[in-house]
């Protein structure tokens, strides 16, 4: 098996084996774009690493030794030699990009000798221990987990008794002192000597790569991103170009079109006389582009035609990453980039109306989850007037952000988790930040250009964010940022706008989103290519006029029990449920009767004659018990009974296991007069919404938690019962559907017997997930973290449908069910339901429609699509 590949020996599609990074670089050398040479080691040798107890087979490391001497001939150097030496970069490489999670180390092959021949070849002393100090640290850092921030305390000492601001102002004799600093220090804390053997270096340095895969922010990011441990990393060995050779040399990255706004107009950032690590730490403030017309115009030139070469390529927006080395243009890598929701979309819609790609492949340019960003609040722009704009930075990631501000990422994570909202605010982040990140609301940073690693990473996953508002100071150890003289702290109130970089003070309202422009022609080109429907979860109007908004084409799960929880309405339910005979308890259904027609009303006027499903009452009844002694006591009063005899019945309601007790079905078996209320509620509703609208609502009434085909026959019983006799007493005319929720496993396995006395089956993959796995659906998430931590599990199953477990219940009952009744329609509304990979799963089984909260019904929708592509 072969675990080594040149790069010339592979091509685009082979992603998956030689990861996203290692391909492009592979496709690139093909298409004589200019790129370094070098070499890809596999994500099979990665997973190879892993199963051999994290060391890299013997036979792996010849072939890397092997692949590095082609790359010798090919170069025309040497590695780790005395004459012409060949230096390299290792960077790490999966199969989705994971900016800034992953580690790089540059510059590697240097030692005591080589760095003298580089220095002699190229007639730059203060070059040569620039980038040997460089190598050290990244490979102290990296590969040996010496602290970077140890390496840059000997670095501002250096500075500071130098008399000097920047790392450039430093000579050829301050950086040849500064490296033996960093021997000494690197022997300080390893005991041994820095490594001189390049061989011994470059195969410590793959190992760190394969390493790195399994640190934590790596399977933050991973889990964040769906994707899953078993993948690898590949490791990618590049010859290095240095733009750290002086004013000639720089190093920069790239997009293809604005990564923020999505404009077509190629959007690039360099500094000279640096490396690629200085431009994305955002360290010192790069330029733009357009200056290097100026200062170079061959290279810009050749720099915009290869720019657009890729994009032509790849039709889709390319990420690049640069290096000038002496006036020579090197590119080191691309990628289809990351870009914000709003940029996709219009580069999307732009990228079909060019001919560049077709409406099929532009729907999938998006992933369905970025919707999400689009669909919340933007600022209330009145609002907004009466707040003072306090500091203005680059507009890095689009979208609205209010909260306390918290300085450090695990005080974020901490007060987010303790309820509060909080904006994360720091000098620059690092990959460290990440689950800071995460808990913020938005993230605001003092230094960093639009390619920053909080720029990036917040593009990515959809956050706010504002970069690079360098008017402000900010103080981490005191907890404090100032602004023009003004002093903010942990108490106060900052609101960003993350499409204009404006820092504001103080907290500001939002508004609701709408869907048009460029987001509007792109939904349609879904809805066009997609054949599944998608409905929405809704138990108020006001929740279903959102999910209309949002392109629902109906309600798959209203919650009735949600309306019961209302102040003036679970008075009158307590004394439901504490009722001792059936004429106390018809006593009180009957003063919920039209609290719950006039819901349903509601409801139906605002799906505007779209299909409704109403579930009926599903939770343990003890769950609306009071708990406090005074609404105890006023319970009792109202009912003339004392506090005793009502805690009496309050213990008896007790149960050891709720979701497993007395819920769903089993309370209409029970007592069949919540049904009949709840059927007249629906009927008497709709009969009179049809009479004043002249629609023809059909309304579909659900029974959840149905184990047994008997079970539902009983209460269904009482549904048409209630229900016709009631169309006949007003000499109406009403269509009604009765069907079932399908959640529970024996439900379906005996999915054929079940069909006989359903209408519709709607799974339930909540309690579906529960009882599969036989996981509390309120305790799992103590110990699924557990899981993920020794990568039992990737993802939590109740937010990603196992599809190999209770995706196959689902699959048997799909089977089952429409063996026995081809018309059966089918639909599913637990939380699955709005989750991209899990709606494609149930595309491919045969739904009929997922019915999902309202903010994910565009995030279905296209998922649905895709799923058709
Ligand atoms: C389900 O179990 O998937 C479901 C939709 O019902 P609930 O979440 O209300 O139990
Ligand atoms: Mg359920």
């Amino acid at each position: 098996k072969k675990y080594v590949y040149l790069f010339h020996e592979g091509d685009a599609s082979m992603k998956n084996l030689l990861g996203g990074k290692g391909a492009n670089l592979a496709e690139m050398t093909n298409l004589g774009i200019p790129i370094p040479k070098g070499f890809t080691v596999t994500t099979e040798a990665c997973n190879k690493y892993y199963d051999d107890d994290k060391v890299i087979a013997p036979e792996i490391i010849n072939e890397i030794h092997h692949t590095m001497s082609q790359l010798e001939a090919a170069t025309g150097k040497t590695f780790g030699g005395e004459v012409n030496p060949l230096l390299v970069s290792v960077r790490s490489g999966a199969r989705a990009s994971m900016p800034g999670m992953m580690d790089t180390i540059l510059n590697l092959g240097l030692n005591d000798k080589t760095v003298e021949v580089l220095a002699k070849e190229t007639n730059n002393e203060r070059f040569a221990y620039d980038s040997y100090r460089r190598f050290i640290m990244m490979f102290g850092d990296v590969v040996m987990e010496i602290h970077k921030k140890d390496f840059d305390a000997i670095l501002e000492e250096m500075k500071e008794a130098k008399g000097v601001h920047l790392d450039t102002e430093l000579t050829a004799e301050d950086l040849k002192e500064l490296v033996l600093q960093f021997k000494a220090f690197y022997r300080s804390q390893k005991g041994t000597d820095f490594p001189q053997d390049a061989r011994e270096q470059l195969i410590e340095a793959v190992t760190a790569v394969f390493r790195s895969w399994d640190n934590p922010r790596a399977n933050v990011y991973r889990r964040l991103n769906d994707i899953p441990s078993s993948w690898g990393t590949a490791v990618n060995v590049q010859e290095m170009v240095f733009g750290n050779k002086g004013d000639t040399s720089g190093s920069g990255v790239a997009f293809s079109r604005n990564p923020a706004t999505g404009e077509k107009k190629i959007f690039a950032e360099y500094l000279m006389n640096a490396q690629g690590e200085d431009v994305v730490a955002g360290i010192r403030t790069p330029s733009p582009i357009e200056e290097l017309e100026k200062q170079m115009p061959e290279t810009y030139k050749q720099f915009m035609d290869i720019v657009n070469t890729l994009e032509n390529h790849y039709r889709d927006m390319q990420d690049m990453e640069f290096t000038i080395e002496e006036g020579k243009l090197y590119f080191l890598q691309t990628r289809n980039g990351k870009r914000t929701a709003q940029a996709a979309l219009k580069i999307a819609v732009d990228m079909v109306e060019e001919g560049l790609t077709t409406k099929e492949k532009a729907i999938l340019m998006l992933d369905p989850k970025q919707l999400d960003t689009l669909l919340h609040p933007a600022f209330n722009q009145e609002e907004m007037k009466n707040h003072p704009v306090i500091a203005t930075g680059l507009p890095a990631s689009p979208g609205a952000a209010t909260g306390k501000i918290a300085f450090t990422a695990q005080e974020a994570k901490e007060r987010h988790e303790a309820g509060e909202m909080v904006v994360l605010v720091r000098q620059e982040t690092s990959p460290e930040d990440i689950e800071g990140m995460i808990a913020a609301e938005g993230i605001l940073t003092v230094r960093g250009g639009m390619t920053s690693h909080a720029a990036v990473v917040a593009r990515g996953m959809g956050a706010c964010c504002v970069a690079g508002a360098g008017a402000i100071k900010v103080d981490e150890k005191k907890k404090t940022m100032t602004v023009n003289g003004k002093v903010y702290g942990t108490e106060d109130y900052i609101s960003l706008d993350g499409s204009t970089g404006n820092v504001y003070e103080g907290k500001i309202e939002t508004v609701e989103p709408e869907i048009s422009g460029h987001f509007g022609t792109f939904m349609g080109w879904a809805d066009e290519i997609r054949s599944l429907k998608v409905r929405t979860n809704a138990d108020t109007p006001h929740d279903a006029a959102q999910a209309v908004k949002f392109g629902a084409e109906g309600i798959g799960l209203t919650r009735t029990e949600h309306m019961f929880f209302a102040e003036d309405r679970i008075f009158i339910m307590r004394q439901m449920i504490v009722a001792r005979t059936e004429e106390a308890r018809r006593a009180a259904l009957e003063k919920l009767l039209p609290m719950q027609k006039s819901d349903f009303k509601g409801i139906y006027k605002a799906m505007e004659g779209r299909a409704v499903t109403i579930r009926f009452l599903d939770p343990p009844l003890h769950e609306f018990l009071p708990t406090h002694p005074e609404e105890i006591e006023e319970l009792a009063a109202a009912l003339n009974v004392t506090t005793d005899e009502l805690n009496g019945v309050i213990t008896d309601l007790h149960e050891f296991n709720p979701m497993m007790g007395h819920r769903g079905c089993r309370l209409a078996v029970s007592y069949p007069e919540i049904a009949e209320m709840q059927t007249r509620a629906v009927i008497e509703a709709a009969l009179e919404v049809n009479a004043e609208m002249g629609w023809n609502i059909v309304p579909e009434i659900m029974i959840p938690l149905v184990g047994e085909v008997k079970e539902l026959k009983y209460v269904k019983n009482i549904v048409v019962k209630t229900a016709d006799a009631i169309i006949a007493e007003q000499g109406a005319e009403l269509k009604y559907l009765v069907g079932t929720m399908i959640e529970i496993p024996r439900a379906c396995m005996t999915a054929d017997e079940i069909a006989t006395e359903a209408d519709f089956f709607s799974f339930g993959t909540n309690d579906l997930t529960q009882m599969s796995f036989g996981f509390s659906r309120d305790d799992a998430g103590t110990f699924l973290k557990h899981y993920y931590e020794k990568k039992i599990y990737d993802f939590d199953p109740f937010a990603k449908l196992d599809q190999d477990g209770v995706g196959k219940f689902v699959k048997t009952a799909v089977t089952l069910g429409r063996g026995e009744k081809p018309t059966l329609k089918l639909g599913v509304c637990g939380e699955h339901g709005g989750d991209p990979s899990s709606v494609e799963f149930f595309h491919n089984i045969g739904l009929d429609y997922v019915s999902c909260s309202p903010f994910r019904v565009p995030v279905a929708r296209l998922a649905a699509a895709q799923a058709e592509v």
